[in-house]
């Protein structure tokens, strides 16, 4: 049966042998949703005691939709901001939303009532779907919301809105092109206030098949048979928030994508996703270096049976070379991956797997095919191999801009170029290497020293537990080098600096170490928030 009303961008038509497929399926969300309800009866998303086949899902997102457009007025280009943990429902929200051409605005969960205010307004959102928590915090705002998994907070209720689900549900008709606008996400706001990324369908219609040829080329690279592995089911732990790139474009919509199971957490821990691992047979753990990290240090690694997992793969913040060898060590036989990408490329763009990866422990990989790279001097010019400047990306995975920021997107994409703030250099090869974030950089008198390259060189020492390193403002040379680090078993700053020298330059050793008795602190995607660590350390 056609899933799409007649008459629409969507058709099927028969092959021969009573095989239907689609006429033409443009680059767009839309035609991702419909082919993922191809999958049927298997099983998509589980959270807790909670489980969804693709069926079910595609049917509550085509009845939402409907409600949607049909009940509550939503048009296309209209803003749908979605803010919640990681429930199904945000998923359902998300599909439902860009079904109908509408704009999706996934907003932090973290956020406070203040910044939740600054994502509605910014986005300009004519509708909130909520869970429980943020319709509490947001209480009294005025705009329209629904509300899901809540007690009692105000807005109307998921199951009411939802009503009866038909068993043969179709998506409303709708006119959605590749190059219209899809979603809204904020960046994750390690380096300054968050900016409103806008993506297009096409850009989301890419990013899966970019992440599918990735995680092929990883397969053959960890020298095992791309054939045999793409025939196994891989079952995803999501350890990120859906409301940031990676978890929802390089896991979510590649697991939609590929009629794959993902695994859902309110909250990262890594005992829990042990227990997860076990219980539900994970065979791929997604997410930061942080998450990787934090899982191999676990006291209780050994007492689960975790022996389905195939594959670690991260990304989203530098990964030190000892977390590569502690995983190599630790599970071995898995297939690590480090990716690289920005809410600006859609998720991933350069991407790192298996031997070749074991090769170059520095380094984040291969642009994807639909990527090119280049670096550049600030000026733009590009700088010749080896030399090391700004990362710039073209390609059909670059957002369309900042949202209602023309300067902020004009200064970020130039000449389709997006300037990515990153200093990199790529080697022979093609290899690329992120040293630093321009604006982490320390510049000590004249010498520029790269946070990443002290802090990977401080978590080669078995008592640091976490490592960040910043610029400290010095009148006599600009900045010195300084270091927040927390332990996992006594050290001196005295021995740490004596470590650091016998892999480090003398300029790039910090003068000043702190210790930092809980955690660091990070964002709900596991980034350490230097901004926060400054004012902590230094009170500006
Ligand atoms: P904001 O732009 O709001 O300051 P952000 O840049 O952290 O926040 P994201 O888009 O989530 O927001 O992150 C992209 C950045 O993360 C990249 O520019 C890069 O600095 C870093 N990054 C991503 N992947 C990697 C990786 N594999 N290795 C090193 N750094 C990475
Ligand atoms: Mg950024």
């Amino acid at each position: 049966a056609r899933l799409t009303a007649p008459g629409q961008l969507f058709e099927m038509e028969d092959v021969g042998g009573g095989v239907r497929a689609w006429k033409h399926a443009p680059a767009t969300f839309r035609a991702l949703l419909e082919n993922s309800a191809f999958h049927g009866g298997k099983e998509f998303v589980v959270y807790e005691d909670e489980r969804l086949t693709y069926a079910e899902h595609f049917r509550l997102a085509a009845t939402l939709a409907h409600r949607l457009a049909d009940s509550l007025g939503v048009r296309k280009g209209d803003r749908v901001a979605i803010a919640m943990r990681n429930y199904p429902e945000w998923i359902v929200a998300f599909s439902a939303t860009l079904a109908i051409g509408a704009v999706a605005v996934p907003l932090n969960a973290w956020w406070t009532r203040r910044e939740l205010e600054y994502g509605l307004s910014d986005s300009g959102a004519t509708l909130l779907i909520a869970d429980g928590e943020r319709a509490a915090k947001l209480a009294g705002i005025d705009i329209p919301m629904i509300v899901t998994r809540s007690s009692g907070s105000p807005g109307a209720d998921w199951h009411e809105v939802l009503g009866e689900i038909s068993p043969d549900v179709v998506l409303p008709p709708a006119d959605i092109r590749p190059e219209d606008p899809a979603t809204i996400f904020y960046t994750s706001g390690t380096t300054g206030h968050p900016k409103g990324a806008l993506g297009s369908h096409r850009n989301l219609a890419q990013a899966p098949m970019t992440v599918a040829y990735a995680m092929t080329r990883g397969v053959a690279l960890a020298g095992r048979d791309p054939g045999e592995s793409l025939k196994q089911r891989r079952i995803t732990l999501l350890t990120v928030p859906l409301f940031h790139a990676t978890g929802c474009f390089a896991v979510l919509l590649t697991t939609m994508f590929s009629g794959n199971g993902l695994i859902l957490m309110y909250k990262w821990n890594p005992e829990a996703a042990l227990r997860l691992i076990e219980r539900e047979k994970i065979t791929v753990l997604s997410g930061v270096p942080t998450n990787a990290w934090q899982l191999l240090s676990h006291p209780s690694l050994d007492s689960y049976d975790i022996s389905t997992l195939s594959g670690v793969s991260y990304g989203g913040a530098p990964a030190p070379p000892k977390l590569l060898e502690r995983l190599t060590e630790l599970l071995p036989g898995r297939t690590p991956s480090n990716g690289y990408g920005m809410t600006e490329t859609t998720a991933l763009a350069i991407y790192n797997s298996g031997r070749s990866y074991l090769a170059r422990p520095g380094s984040v990989g291969l642009p994807l095919p639909v990527v090119d790279v280049r670096i550049c001097e600030p000026t733009g010019a590009e700088l010749p191999r080896g030399q090391v400047g700004e990362l710039c990306l073209r390609g059909p995975i670059v957002i369309m801009g900042y949202w209602n920021r023309p300067d902020a997107t004009a200064e970020t994409i130039v000449g389709g170029w997006l300037h990515t703030g990153d200093l990199a250099r790529v080697d022979d090869e093609g290899f690329v290497y992120i040293v630093d974030r321009a604006k982490d950089m320390v510049i000590r008198g004249g010498e520029n020293v790269y946070c990443a390259e002290v802090e990977a060189a401080l978590f080669e020492h078995p008592a640091i537990d976490d490592a960040a390193v910043i610029g400290i403002p010095d009148d006599e040379l600009g900045e010195q080098v300084g270091a927040i680090v927390k332990l996992r078993s006594p050290a001196t700053q005295e021995e740490l600096q004596a470590f650091l020298k016998e892999s480090l330059a003398p300029f790039k050793i910090p003068v000043r170490i702190w210790f930092h008795e809980s955690d660091l602190p990070r964002n709900p995607g596991g980034k350490i928030l230097k901004t926060r660590l400054r004012q902590q350390v230094l009170g500006t």
